[in-house]
C-alpha cells in the first residue's frame, strides 16, 4: 500500500529533512517537510494529507494549538506528536487531545514508521466507521422516502379511485409494508350490531376475516373507537387482544370522519417482537386519514348516485316532456315523454347538437339562446295537431331546460267555450235590441211617473252594459279566430288623434289634461285600422276611467330600430303588483277597482289579442298611488309595401 501523503511540520530542519528523505520516502510515502506554521496550515487546508507529523514547538508558533484548530476541520486526519526529547507529560496531554501517536528524538526509522502505521490504521478505521454510519443514515432516509412515496401514492388513489375495496386494501398493504409488520387490518363499526368487522386485511386467513366480529367493550380496538386516541404497545407489555390471539407489538389508530370515529386501522406482530417506532405511528395515522377520506368519499358518492338515480327515474317517468341542453345547444337530457312526442328512438343522443335531433321549429326557437337568459312560456304545435305549453327555464352553469305539458284537451275546451260564447252572444243581441226598443216606446204609450222613469233609466243602463259586454265578447271571438286577417298600411298618428277626439267629451267631463307627444312623420305600420283604433280606445278609455278628476294622461309614440313604441301613461291609482300578471286575462279586474266602476274585464284581453295579431308586444309598468304606463311595441311596415 503506502504512497500515502504525509506532511511533516517540525522546527528542526535537519530532523525534518531526515524524516522526509531518509525514512518516509524510502518507505514508500509521499512526504513533504515544512518548518513554519502558516505555510504548513495553508498546505494542509488546501490539500489535506493522509497524516501529519508535528512538533510541539514550531519556529513561529505552538504546534499543539495548530493541531487543535485543524482537528475541528478534519476530524479523521491523524496527527503524530514529535518532541526533540522524551517528554511524557506533553505526550499524555497530546494523546488526551486526540493525537494518534508519539515519538521523540533520538529515534530509529522503525519508531517513526510504527507510529505512522498506527496513525494510518486509525484513520482507516474511522473512515470505515464513517462510511458505515453514512450507509445506515441513507438507509433510514430511504425508508422515510419510501414511506412518503407510499403515502403520496395512496393519496392519489384516494382521489382517483372510487372503488373503495381497492383503496382500503392498498391502505392496509402500505401500513404492513412500511412498518414491517406481520399483519394488518382495517376494522369498521357496524352501526346496527355495534361490533367491529374486518373491512380489509393483510396476512389474515380468509375465513377469519369473514367471520371476525369484535365487541367494542373491553377490547383495545374498541377503546380506540371510543376514545379516538391511538394505542401502541411493545413486547414488554404483551396483551390479549379481544379473546382470540396474542400479539407482541401493535399499533391501532382511529379512522375519523368529521370528528366521528368510524373504525380502526391496525398493524401487529404475532410471532416476533419486531418493535414499532414513533415514525410508524405517524405513517399509520396518515394512512388511516386516507382510508377515512376514501370511506367518506364513497359514502358521499353513493348518496349522490342514489339521488341522481331517483331524479333520473322521476324525470324519465313524469308525464311532462323535459329536455335540457347545454349552452352550445347540445342535448344533456330528454325524458321518455319528450322522446315520444318528437319520435326520438335512438338511444345515444346525449351530447349531440339538438338541431340534428329535433326538427320542430317552435321548440328549436325556444332552445336558441337569443331570447336572453330569462324564463319564458310559449306554445308548441306538433304535426299530429297536439298542442304543448312549453316553459323555458335557464339553469345556471348548465344551460336551458324546457318542460312541456300537453294542453291539447284544454285548447279544445277553450275553442268549444269560445264557440258557445259567440253563439250565445249572437243570439242574445236581437232580444236585447228588442228590449231597448220597447223600453224607449213606453214613454210614448202614455204618461209615466218619475219613479217609473227612473226604473226605465236603470233598465236602459243595464241593457247597455250587457250589450257592451256582448259586443266585447263577439269582438274577442272574432279577433282570436283571426277574422281580421286583412291588413293595410296605417299611419299611427291618425289613429291616436281619432281616439282622443272620440273621447273628448269624457276627457272634459273629468277635466283631465291629455298631452300628446307623437311626431307626424312616424313610419306607418301594417295593420287593421278598426282593431288598432279599438286598441287605442281601450287603453286611453281605461286611463280616463280609472284616473280621478284633473288627472294627467300622456300618449307618446316613437320609432326605434324598425319598431314603433307607443306609451299611454296616467297618474291614476295604479295596479297592485299581485294583480299585474293577470290583467290581460279575460274578465280579470284588479282588486283596487271600486265596485261601482263600470267595466267587463275584457278590454285588456281584447288589446292583448290585437297586439298578438299584429306581431307586437305589450306590458304594463305601474306603481300603486302613482300611476300606470302601458307600452305597446309594433313592427314598422316593410318599406317595399
Ligand atoms: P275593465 O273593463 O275592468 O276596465 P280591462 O280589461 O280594460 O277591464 O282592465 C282590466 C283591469 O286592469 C281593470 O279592471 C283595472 O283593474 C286595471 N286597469 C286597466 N287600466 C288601468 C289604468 N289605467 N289604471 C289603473 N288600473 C287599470
Amino acid at each position: 500500500m503506502a504512497n500515502e501523503n504525509i506532511v511533516i511540520v517540525i522546527n528542526h530542519a535537519e530532523i525534518g529533512q531526515q524524516l522526509e528523505q531518509a525514512v518516509l520516502r524510502p518507505a514508500g510515502y509521499q512526504a513533504t517537510f515544512i518548518a513554519e506554521r502558516q505555510p504548513a496550515e495553508d498546505l494542509i487546508r488546501s490539500n489535506p494529507p493522509d497524516l501529519v507529523i508535528i512538533s510541539d514547538q514550531l519556529i513561529d508558533g505552538d504546534g499543539l494549538a495548530l493541531v487543535e484548530q485543524l482537528m475541528g476541520s478534519f476530524p479523521n486526519l491523524p496527527f503524530i506528536l514529535f518532541t526533540s526529547s522524551y517528554n511524557p507529560d506533553l505526550a499524555v496531554k497530546a494523546l488526551r487531545m486526540g493525537f494518534a501517536d508519539y515519538f521523540y528524538a533520538p529515534f530509529s526509522p522503525g519508531d517513526a514508521i510504527a507510529a505512522i502505521k498506527h496513525g494510518l490504521e486509525r484513520r482507516r478505521r474511522m473512515e470505515q466507521w464513517s462510511r458505515l454510519e453514512a450507509r445506515r443514515n441513507t438507509k433510514n432516509l430511504q425508508k422515510r422516502v419510501d414511506g412518503l412515496e407510499a403515502l403520496q401514492r395512496i393519496g392519489r388513489s384516494v382521489t382517483a379511485l372510487l372503488d373503495l375495496e381497492t383503496v382500503l386494501t392498498a391502505v392496509v398493504d402500505a401500513a404492513v409494508e412500511l412498518t414491517g409488520a406481520e399483519e394488518g387490518s382495517l376494522l369498521l363499526l357496524d352501526e346496527s350490531s355495534g361490533e367491529l368487522y374486518m373491512r380489509a386485511a393483510r396476512n389474515f386467513q380468509e375465513d377469519f376475516v369473514r367471520t371476525f366480529r369484535l365487541p367494542i367493550r373491553d377490547t383495545l380496538a374498541g377503546q380506540v373507537l371510543r376514545t379516538g386516541k391511538p394505542i401502541t404497545f411493545d413486547e414488554k407489555t404483551p396483551q390479549k387482544i379481544k379473546t382470540a390471539y396474542l400479539v407482541h407489538t401493535l399499533i391501532y389508530v382511529p379512522l375519523q370522519v368529521h370528528g366521528r370515529v368510524i373504525g380502526v386501522l391496525g398493524v401487529d406482530n404475532r410471532h416476533t417482537g419486531h418493535p414499532f417506532l414513533e415514525d410508524h405511528l405517524t405513517l399509520v395515522s396518515a394512512l388511516a386519514d386516507y382510508a377515512a377520506i376514501a370511506i367518506d368519499n364513497a359514502r358521499l358518492y353513493s348518496r349522490t348516485e342514489i339521488e341522481r338515480k331517483k331524479l333520473e327515474t322521476v324525470l324519465t317517468h313524469v308525464e311532462d316532456g323535459v329536455i335540457v341542453v347545454d349552452y352550445d345547444g347540445r342535448l344533456l337530457l330528454a325524458n321518455d315523454a319528450l322522446r315520444a312526442a318528437f319520435g326520438l328512438v335512438e338511444d345515444n343522443l346525449v351530447g349531440k347538437p339538438v338541431r340534428d335531433i329535433i326538427q320542430n321549429v317552435e321548440l328549436l326557437e325556444i332552445l336558441s339562446d337569443d331570447k336572453g337568459m330569462h324564463p319564458f312560456r310559449s306554445e308548441i304545435t306538433l304535426e299530429d295537431g297536439r298542442v304543448f305549453n312549453a316553459q323555458m327555464t335557464p339553469i345556471p352553469d348548465v344551460g336551458l331546460a324546457v318542460t312541456m305539458q300537453d294542453i291539447t284537451h284544454l285548447k279544445e275546451l277553450d275553442r268549444i267555450k269560445s264557440d258557445f260564447v259567440s253563439t250565445v252572444s249572437h243570439d242574445l243581441r236581437s232580444p236585447l235590441t228588442a228590449i231597448l226598443g220597447y223600453v224607449e216606446l213606453i214613454d210614448r204609450a202614455g204618461p209615466v211617473t218619475d219613479q217609473q222613469r227612473e226604473f226605465i233609466r236603470r233598465v236602459q243602463f243595464s241593457v247597455n252594459n250587457i250589450t257592451a259586454l256582448i259586443n266585447d265578447l263577439l269582438d274577442l271571438g272574432r279577433i282570436e279566430a283571426g277574422f281580421d286577417a286583412r291588413k293595410e298600411i296605417v299611419p299611427l298618428p291618425a289613429i291616436i288623434n281619432y281616439a282622443v277626439e272620440g273621447m273628448r267629451s269624457r276627457i272634459e267631463e273629468k277635466a283631465h289634461n291629455v298631452v300628446l307627444d307623437v311626431p307626424d312623420h312616424l313610419p306607418p305600420i301594417l295593420g287593421n285600422p278598426v282593431r288598432l283604433r279599438q286598441l287605442m280606445g281601450n287603453l286611453l278609455g281605461n286611463s280616463i276611467k280609472y284616473t280621478l278628476h284633473h288627472g294627467k294622461i300622456t300618449v307618446s309614440a316613437q320609432a326605434e330600430e324598425g319598431q314603433i313604441i307607443l306609451r299611454i301613461s296616467d297618474n291614476g291609482p295604479g295596479i297592485p303588483p299581485s294583480d299585474q300578471p293577470y290583467i290581460f286575462d279575460k274578465f280579470y279586474r284588479a282588486s283596487n277597482v271600486p265596485s261601482d266602476t263600470p267595466g267587463t274585464g275584457l278590454g285588456l284581453a281584447i288589446v292583448k289579442s290585437i297586439v298578438d295579431n299584429h306581431q307586437g308586444r305589450i306590458w304594463v309598468d305601474s306603481t300603486l298611488g302613482q300611476g300606470t304606463t302601458f307600452t305597446v311595441v309594433l313592427p314598422v311596415a316593410d318599406e317595399d309595401l
